[in-house]
């Protein structure tokens, strides 16, 4: 019988290019994925407007898991066996991890204040400095500013000071995560956690899964080990995220979308 394959990925650097935003390089991965349908489940620090707004682009109607694990929202009638949720939104159901949004920018602003550490946050960034910052235009940066569970930001330091920082997150009970461009403030929830609740609804609705994660940077380290085959796609120019160790892991040969193609391709067709 034909493993059941599911496939979480991360967005920015991994399915979508670092700079341009495109998937086009995956395209042929992804009808592979079509075809033989295969559930791509999307795992990201982005906000759940961003993610209906690639998923629209990709023809995606899966569940996704949005905000570094903060929610995961599971289409109705997606499953037929039933599971435990927290709240319907729209046309989903979800199971929320995360801390609201508001409690983590205040936080960010106390301890930027106490510490004197230059922080900015998205929250306090116009749409125009974010499209700036990202090279998302005006509309995607908007929905990237519609945050539910973290908060992005940046450090106006050096590496001493983003110390500082990290440590008073951690002092106060929340947690810091780094993706391609932003340092994160999250409460308890993170990829991996979330990865694994929903493979167990997927396990409970299946019988059985084999699970593929593919990432590009340090908040991909909880998913890639809660996955059976971990993949990590390079970097632009070429290098791959380092403090990433995992005994299985499978380095993509390419930078993100051209890696993501590279390593589906061989993954299920090899299967
Ligand atoms: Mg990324």
């Amino acid at each position: 019988m034909p493993k059941k394959f599911l496939i979480y990925t991360d967005l920015d650097g991994t399915l979508l290019d670092h700079d341009t935003y495109t998937f086009h390089p995956a395209e042929a991965a992804l009808k592979l994925l079509e075809n033989r349908k295969i559930p791509l489940i999307i795992c990201t620090s982005k906000t759940r407007a961003e993610i209906e707004f690639f998923r629209k682009l990709l023809g995606n109607q899966e569940p996704f898991i949005s905000e570094n694990g903060g929610g995961i929202f599971i289409p109705e009638g997606y499953f037929e066996h039933e599971f435990e949720f927290d709240r319907v939104i729209k046309e989903y159901k979800v199971i929320e991890s995360g801390t609201p949004a508001h409690s983590l920018s205040q936080a960010l602003e106390d301890i930027s204040l106490e510490t004197g550490i230059e922080v900015r946050g998205f929250s306090q960034m116009s749409v125009s400095e974010l499209s700036e910052l990202t090279g998302l235009d005006e509309y995607t940066a908007q929905l990237s500013k519609l945050r539910d569970y973290s908060e992005p930001f940046l450090i106006y330091g050096d590496d001493k000071d983003t110390e500082t920082i990290v440590e008073k997150i951690n002092l106060i009970g929340y947690r810091h995560t780094r993706g391609g461009r932003f340092h994160h403030i999250l409460g308890e929830n993170d990829k991996g956690k979330a990865v694994r609740t929903l493979t167990d609804i997927y396990v409970n609705e299946l019988g059985e899964a084999t699970t593929i994660g593919l990432g590009d940077s340090l908040n991909d380290q909880p998913m890639l080990r809660e996955v059976d085959i971990p993949v990590l796609v390079q970097k632009p120019g070429g290098e791959y995220q380092t403090n990433i160790s995992l005994r299985n892991i499978h380095y993509a040969e390419g930078a993100g979308p051209y890696g993501w193609n590279a390593e589906i391709l061989k993954i299920i067709m090899n299967s």
